[in-house]
């Protein structure tokens, strides 16, 4: 079933497109992947998504819903979470704290402890450090929070834009396979990476963003094979 579907979407800031004439969808229970180069879209292609940027035009459905006009906070309830860029945890908050600020449109008290139960599940290392200020936690631990956060409305799709961004290796490694975890829990994830190796392992499919357009698609590992796609992501020609 397409969980998640975007056609022929473009982006303006101002008079600059930013992306131009995007469509794909996402199926429910898949990691898709969008890589590309610093600057080509990807940020801007989440975060029209999650409904902090209009598109100027073209449409974006959320299973039967036209969500296209809808407000952010809106999507979150329909089941749209973005853990965004940057982190964005809230630095003076202690680590609980930042997560109940995810649980935004949860209407029990029931749900509310089932997605602590779950985040800190999943981040045990979230779990020792609850009473910790999120402003003195690492990268590592900092990029946990963020995602714990967006899991925390228990999300149909979540989205999540450079989780191993700046993170010392051991951590890329436990993030990527965190994030299969929660796929594997039956959560869809829309995935931006500039870490393209990573990203295309664990995508069922991908997409290459190239200056705001949609160049190359296929299966994760059609796109870990496809020459061209190896010369200008993964380093090797
Ligand atoms: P990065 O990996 O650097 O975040 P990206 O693929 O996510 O790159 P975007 O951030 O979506 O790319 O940017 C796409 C294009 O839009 C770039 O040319 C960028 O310079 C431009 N852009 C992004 N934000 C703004 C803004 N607030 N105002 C004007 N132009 C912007």
């Amino acid at each position: 079933m397409t969980l998640l579907e975007l056609k022929d979407v473009s982006v303006h800031y101002g008079r600059i497109e930013a992306i131009h004439n995007i469509s794909f969808a996402v199926e429910e229970g898949e990691i898709v992947s969008l890589i590309g180069a610093n600057g080509a879209g990807k940020t801007t292609t989440m975060r029209t998504i999650s409904g902090l940027l209009n598109p100027s035009s073209g449409s974006i459905r959320f299973e039967d819903d036209d969500i296209t006009k809808l407000k952010a906070h809106l999507r979150v309830v329909l089941g749209i979470s973005q853990a965004p860029e940057g982190r964005g945890i809230f630095p003076g908050m202690t680590v609980h704290e930042n997560l109940d600020m995810g649980t935004f449109g949860l209407k029990t008290r029931a749900n509310v402890d089932e997605s602590f139960e779950r985040v800190y599940t999943l981040f045990p290392r979230l779990a020792e450090r609850k009473k910790q200020f999120g402003g003195t936690m690492s990268g590592g631990e900092q990029q946990m929070l963020a995602i714990g956060r967006a899991l925390m409305s228990r999300p149909r799709v979540l989205l999540l834009d450079e989780p191993s961004m700046g993170l010392a290796p051991q951590f890329i490694k436990q993030i990527f396979s965190i994030i299969t975890e929660i796929n594997e829990q039956g959560t869809t994830i829309l995935l931006v990476e500039q870490n393209a190796n990573q990203a295309l392992a664990r995508a069922h499919r991908a997409f290459v963003l190239e200056t705001g357009e949609i160049t190359r698609s296929g299966t994760g590992r059609e796109l870990l094979n496809d020459p061209a796609v190896k010369e200008a992501y993964l380093g090797v020609g």
